[in-house]
């Protein structure tokens, strides 16, 4: 059953959604204003977004910009809520990469219909590649990987080395395989740099460091398996 956030500051309308999308089987989320939205959008991680443009405090505008900085939200599609009158706005939200819109007033089964139509699009065209091994997750896409479902910073080295490794999880990975694979070094006169990214990286996984071991007269390997 697929989530839906509404972030909508009108409770009646809000409502009659939530009850329309409930009958058709879906999850409906509320949210009142867009702060809320955007904490919900993050954690929830819905299906898809219904945002109103004009909502107190953070508008739509600025609610669906921040979604789409965030590797957690960047893929959500999002169909934007707005009044006949809001033209300007609506082109803006068009503009900004929302994936359908809905004039207020709308009716709730056109809305739903909408919805499934976004939904099913986005279903065939999901461009993410998704590798995970033990603890990790990596979004090729947004060049994201989450230790226990919580994003690392890594530079796209780091990211690239600990994605070699989880794709050879539990193998020895020797320094030049890694070097070639990772830097584009043909030859082992780099080593240092391998050794300096393997220690910082282990800095970044904190709990998961002791996964990432020395294999001695190899490289390097990391472990998938419970710790
Ligand atoms: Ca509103």
């Amino acid at each position: 059953m697929s989530t839906i956030l509404v972030i909508e500051d009108e409770t009646d309308i809000a409502d009659l959604v939530a009850l329309h999308l409930q009958r058709d089987g879906f999850t409906p989320l509320l949210a009142h204003d867009g702060v809320t939205g955007l904490a919900l959008a993050k954690t929830a991680c819905p299906a898809l977004i219904l945002l109103d443009l004009m909502l107190p405090g953070m508008d739509g505008v600025r609610v669906f910009r921040e979604l789409r900085r965030d590797p957690r939200t960047l893929r959500t599609p999002v169909i934007m809520l707005t009044a006949r009158a809001q033209t300007a706005d609506r082109v803006a939200g068009l503009e900004l990469g929302a994936d359908d819109y809905v004039t207020k007033p709308f009716s709730p089964k056109e809305l739903l219909l909408r919805i499934k139509s976004v939904l099913k699009r986005n279903e065939a065209h999901d461009p993410r590649e998704i590798l995970t091994a033990g603890p990790f997750r990596f979004d090729s896409a947004a060049l994201q990987c989450y230790a226990d479902n919580a994003p690392l910073d890594l530079t796209i080295t780091e990211y690239k080395l600990l994605q070699y490794l989880c794709e050879h999880g539990d193998q020895a990975c020797d320094r030049t395989q890694l070097l070639r694979s990772v830097w584009g070094y043909s030859d082992a006169a780099h080593s240092r740099t391998l050794d300096t990214h393997v220690k910082r990286l282990r800095v970044k996984l904190g709990p998961h460091a002791e996964r990432l071991e020395t294999s001695r007269g190899t490289g390097y390997l990391l472990r998938t398996g419970p710790p």
